[in-house]
């Protein structure tokens, strides 16, 4: 069976938090016209709560680097075109694993893969595929407007595949039938045993806290798929999958005052946002003056939300509404 086949049959889709099928993106930058084309591997990991793709790199840097030989094989099969892989990686990870990652790459001289070291001050915003696709190429890093997509017009207006650190390692496994479909959950926050978790990909909420020892035994809820952008649910509502990045986040309900938790949400955003968008840029620095007021005025913070949730330039400023608006719901329940 040929790895396209491979990759369908077990089903990959993106482990960045977009979960776009594997097969599908692969195919798509197969297809595109070009004399050169690239393989990037997402290595910025910058939403909080989620440290999936460093443990990954830990301890499975050699999968990883696979995964991307057999795109950059894919990719350049009957094709007369050159290929060049990029691992972007963020700086602590590149402290961490850069060298045995250099050294994992220079054992094949075959491949031409090279780390790329988040710039500095990127933030958040750095790791989106299109402002990684703008810091390889030296421009501001700021995210790139779509269509035309990075699928056929990338790096260099080269078509170019971008797939997250797990999607590659994924892509290893389904390629030598090791694919047993898990996936890695990053638990933390007011939990036992704070960590990351390979487990079966249809687990619910509830039977990866109870598996991996984390249910806890006071009032909590979860935050799932980010610390910053995650959707939050109440102790109700764990029959469901661990969607987007794989992550929960455990609160527990006594210690922390509504104020002081949107606050932290927003401030986030107040320091990631690129600024590039009106929405976003304007939108995030309201909100924190509403939410930082005596009385906060709900009605004027959702129109708020309204506004980024449909005129963000990116999902950064897209996203700001989900951790709020499902707090609100879920938790404060009004
Ligand atoms: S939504 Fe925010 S992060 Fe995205 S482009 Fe606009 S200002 Fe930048």
């Amino acid at each position: 069976m040929n790895i396209i086949n491979k990759i369908k049959k077990a089903n990959l889709v993106g482990r960045g938090g977009g979960c776009f099928p594997t097969a599908m993106k692969w195919e798509m930058v197969k297809k595109a016209a070009g004399n050169q084309k690239y393989v990037v591997c997402n290595a910025s990991e910058g939403e909080p709560g989620v440290k999936k793709d460093g443990y990954i790199l830990e301890n499975f840097g050699e999968r990883a680097i696979d995964g991307i030989k057999i795109a950059i094989d894919f990719l350049s099969a009957r094709n007369k075109c050159g290929i060049k892989g990029y691992i972007f990686i963020n700086h602590e990870y590149y402290k961490n694993f850069g060298k045995k990652l250099n050294k994992i790459i220079a054992n094949d001289k075959k491949y031409k893969i090279e780390l790329f070291i988040k710039p500095d001050g990127s933030g958040y915003i750095g790791g989106e595929e299109t402002s990684i696709l703008n810091a390889i190429e030296g421009k501001r890093v700021e995210p790139r407007l779509r269509p035309p997509f990075p699928t056929t017009n990338g790096l260099w207006n080269c078509p170019t595949l971008v797939n997250n650190v797990e999607t590659f390692y994924n892509v290893s496994l389904a390629a030598s039938n090791e694919y047993q479909k898990n996936r890695f959950y990053t638990v933390s926050g007011d939990c036992i045993s704070v960590g990351v978790y390979e487990l079966s990909d249809n687990l619910t909420i509830e039977k990866i806290l109870k598996k991996t020892n984390n249910y806890p035994k006071f009032d909590f809820f979860v935050q799932v798929g980010g610390d910053a952008s995650g959707e939050v649910l109440n102790s109700k509502q764990l029959d469901r999958p661990a969607s987007s990045a794989g992550s929960i986040t455990i609160y527990n309900s006594k210690k922390y005052k509504p104020k002081e938790i949107l606050r932290k949400w927003i401030s986030f955003f107040v320091n990631e946002s690129c600024g590039q968008c009106t929405p976003c840029r304007e939108g995030v620095y309201r909100l924190n003056e509403i939410i930082n007021s005596s009385d906060i005025n709900w009605k004027l913070l959702e129109e708020l939300l309204n506004n980024l949730d449909e005129a963000s330039f990116c999902g950064l400023g897209s996203v700001v509404p989900v951790p709020i608006r499902s707090y609100r719901k879920n938790i404060l329940k009004f």
